[in-house]
């Protein structure tokens, strides 16, 4: 089969790979119609995540149809059309019992070097790399998916492809975040980064009852999808002071809510993001958390701060002072995305979100290395791209 291959640092390629074969009872076997390339990507494209390796297949954001069902399958159809959370759960664990799916304890087969950076292992995680379990990723024309009766939805027909292939990753993404601020009437909600992330933690938190949400960015046509997207109130930090402008926005209380959906690979203007930088390009540091130190300084006294954007290493230069003196809460980590399928499977049925509006590259698995190139240089106004195979 034809897949999106991860051969070294910014180095991605189409290949000619093995087919997937059923390994356990659980699995089956999905041949893709739909896949996007995500933000996250690009961190293993840049090379910012350990433990890649050559011809790992890429990609964890993908829906299509069963093709093979193992024999414990019977939830599951051969022709069934499914949509698979990029977290991998097994559904029985003490963490999946509590709905925190991406924290199963069974389902990263490499535990122990993730356990050796982090203390304990989040779960298995497909196409991100051998920390994560080392599965194979979903850029591909077919794709093996473990625990497939709890990890595989079936998707309603009104449900389009393009649509289902949010809901494995960027949708409920956003949605939990918005929720994790825990919103509460008349709040407004201010969002660091208008990618595809952020756009949903915007629209999700007007769903869930803010009056203002702000999107902050440096890219006009990036604000301008957070305006008509989610009605948001645009905030460009190359044009003025993050600081300075939502504490006018605010009447200089500070937004009750911050949502950090940029992460390790902030951009930014002010001195500690040049120090991060830096600090970065001689391997001294491993995440530029600009953005999340504005959110910390930002946010209003007993706020929230929601962070979706990945982190990976170890922080330098959080004010961590301010958090504490501000009495702030912070929530974060991966999405438990089953958690959330049938409510937002509802929320795109019923229109009240229709996250295939953002998409603004389309091509096929053969377009993928230049379409890698395209998003990591945020060229041609590229925020999601969606593959068929
Ligand atoms: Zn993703
Ligand atoms: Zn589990």
């Amino acid at each position: 089969m034809k897949a999106v291959c991860w051969e070294g640092t910014e180095d991605v390629r189409t290949l000619n790979v093995a087919d997937p074969a059923i390994l356990n009872p659980r699995d089956v076997i999905v041949r893709v119609r739909a896949t996007a390339i995500c933000g996250s990507d690009l961190h293993l494209y840049g090379g910012m995540i350990p433990s890649m390796q050559a011809g790992d297949i890429l990609g964890h954001e993908f829906m299509g149809e069963v093709v093979e069902t193992g024999a414990a399958i019977t939830s599951l159809q051969v022709g069934d059309r499914v949509v698979v959370p990029f977290a991998i759960a097994c559904g029985g664990c003490f963490f999946c019992k509590k709905q925190l799916f991406s924290l199963c304890d069974n389902s990263n087969p490499n535990a122990a070097l993730a356990e050796t950076m982090y203390g304990y292992s989040g779960s298995g995680l497909f196409g991100y790399s051998h920390i994560y379990g080392g599965y194979a990723g979903g850029q591909a024309e077919y794709v093996r998916v473990p625990f497939a009766d709890v990890g595989a939805f079936k998707l309603t027909p009104n449900v389009t492809d393009e649509q289902a292939v949010f809901l494995a990753d960027i949708l409920p993404t956003g949605y939990m975040a918005a929720e994790n601020c825990g919103i509460e009437p008349g709040d407004t909600v201010a969002v660091w980064g208008c990618g595809p992330v952020g756009l949903m933690a915007m629209k999700s938190a007007v769903l869930l009852g803010a009056e203002r949400v702000i999107a902050i960015d440096r890219i006009p046509e990036r604000l301008q999808l957070a305006v008509q997207f989610a009605g948001a109130e645009p905030l460009n930090y190359e044009d003025e002071g993050v600081l300075e402008r939502l504490h006018d926005l605010t009447y200089g209380q500070g937004p009750d809510r911050c949502i950090d959906a940029v992460g390790m690979e902030a951009h930014g203007t002010t001195v500690d993001a040049w120090y991060d930088r830096i600090k970065q390009a001689v391997y001294l540091g491993t995440d530029r958390p600009h953005a999340l130190r504005e959110a910390i300084q930002a946010c209003r006294k007993g706020g929230t701060v929601s962070i979706p954007g990945v982190y990976g290493g170890l922080l330098d230069k959080l004010p961590f002072g301010a958090a504490f003196a501000k009495g702030l809460k912070f929530a974060m980590g991966q999405t438990h995305v089953h958690k959330y399928l049938d409510l937002l499977m509802e929320k795109i049925e019923t229109s009240q979100i229709d996250p295939a509006q953002i998409i603004s590259h389309r091509g096929t698995l053969d377009d993928a290395p230049g379409l890698y190139e395209t998003f990591r240089n945020k060229q041609d106004a590229c925020t999601k791209i969606v593959l068929t195979p």
